[in-house]
């Protein structure tokens, strides 16, 4: 059995930092995980116990673990955190009388009744240089010594913002990305969206999470029926819940005009339909709108995955244009083969993309989204090699270029192409 944990809500953390110098402590316990946390806390004389909530609230394993009374937590003395660190490191249990020592008031001795303390040192962080001590350490506390135990201190901030220092956030999270198709690779590029800190998502999808779905989908048999928007807005609420989600069952072609009102509020489209229509659809929605959008699929029942970035630039052509180019240069034109879909596992069309291919996809596709978005805000670093990416998932020699990959997980990058004299989408009307 591993060695109990035991979980410091915020809250009770800022209790006990703003407390006097002991007070009690009830835990819930799971005896199965040998966990748990802080469910109840006092201060000092005053023994009103004041309950903390452990979120998610409602879905945390420990929110129906056992109550165990009788805890304690004391204000003590830098070094017996110095102690603690050394202690777990050797696994040495400390004697009762040096333990006591260290705590300032309110001591109870164990007796038969062994317990769980918490000590806090707020000197101890920089107790020893180059490691950080923490100012909160658990001990068991018996008749034979006091026991370091594994402790862990919920953060002020948790979420995406703990990444502050390191990402650009702050021109993420101001940025709303429009995803329209929340199937397999839709579903995999919202979450991989919401992970980098894009800070809002439009979801367009009019269609329901069927069971046939599931082989392949991010979101589980519990939303089957549902609306694939809906499923997927549900789950990345509860996994990052810094993020807005908004969803629309929407159909990209039959409710352009929804669709064009909300672009007005989007700064980039990720397209991850299967259809010719609804591709050619968001390609010119997307450039009326002046707008990048990178469309991402898998080709030859799942064999290549693709991504496309449109940029609404002068000498850059829509999905027609560049696939009218790829045509003239002798390779074949995917957009019928994207209409067949991955199957349903029926007779009559047999299961085809695998699941995780097609998340590998929609990530790449989130990926060069948001590589777009940080590319326009200066950030040199982001630029990707080209406007269209041909991934190998599972290659078969003989196909014409750019689709003749033959080793598994290649990308290869290409140029945009330019637009077509005449075409509707790329001329200004
Ligand atoms: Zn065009």
């Amino acid at each position: 059995m591993r060695e109990l944990i035991v979980l410091v809500p915020h809250e009770a953390a800022s209790r006990i930092r703003g407390s006097g110098s002991w007070g009690n402590v009830t835990f819930k316990v799971s005896a199965a995980q040998n966990a748990g946390y802080v469910h109840q806390i006092s201060s000092g004389p005053d023994t009103v116990m004041l309950p903390v909530e452990l979120q998610p609230v409602r879905r945390h394993f420990l929110n129906s673990g056992e109550i165990h009374c009788g805890g304690r937590w004391y204000r003590v003395g830098a070094d017996l955190h110095v102690l603690w660190y050394l202690g777990r490191r050797r696994t040495t249990t400390l004697k009762l009388e040096s333990f006591k020592a260290f705590v300032k008031s309110g001591f109870v001795h164990p007796g038969k009744a062994a317990y769980i303390a918490i000590t806090h040192a707020p000197d101890a962080v920089d107790r020893i240089p180059g490691e950080r001590l923490p100012a909160l350490a658990a001990w068991h506390v018996g008749a034979d010594g006091a026991a370091p135990l594994d402790i862990d201190c919920e953060p002020e901030v948790l979420g995406n913002e703990q990444l502050v220092q390191s990402w650009p956030l702050e021109y993420l999270k101001p940025s709303t990305v429009m995803v329209v198709g929340a199937g397999s690779i839709g579903g995999a590029a919202a979450h991989a969206l919401a992970t980098y800190g894009a800070g809002r998502l439009y979801l367009v999808d009019p269609d329901r999470l069927r069971w046939h779905n599931l082989v392949r989908h991010m979101c589980g048999p519990e939303h089957v029926g549902r609306s694939k928007v809906s499923a997927v807005r549900q789950d990345l609420e509860l996994l990052r819940p810094g993020v807005e989600v908004r969803d629309f069952e929407l159909d990209v072609a039959q409710d352009a005009n929804q669709i064009r009102a909300l672009l007005m509020s989007t700064d980039i489209v990720v397209g991850a339909t299967d259809g010719v229509a609804s591709r050619r659809v968001i390609s010119h929605l997307a450039r009326r709108a002046r707008l990048d959008a990178v469309l991402a699929c898998v080709l030859e029942d799942g064999a290549l995955g693709e991504i496309l970035r449109l940029r609404p630039w002068p000498d850059r052509g829509c999905l027609t244009c560049q696939r009218h180019a790829l045509r003239g240069a002798g390779a074949i034109d995917p957009e019928p083969g994207i209409d067949a879909g991955y199957g349903t596992g029926s007779r009559h069309r047999p299961m085809t993309a695998v699941g995780a291919d097609l998340h590998l996809v929609g990530q790449l596709a989130a990926k060069a989204a948001v590589a777009t978005l940080l590319e326009r805000r200066g950030f040199p670093d982001q630029q990707l090699p080209g406007d269209h990416a041909v991934i190998a998932l599972r290659p078969q020699p003989g196909r014409a270029a750019p689709f003749d990959l033959t080793h598994t997980e290649t990308i290869r990058w290409r140029p945009g192409t330019p637009p077509i004299p005449g075409c509707p989408t790329c001329e200004d009307p």
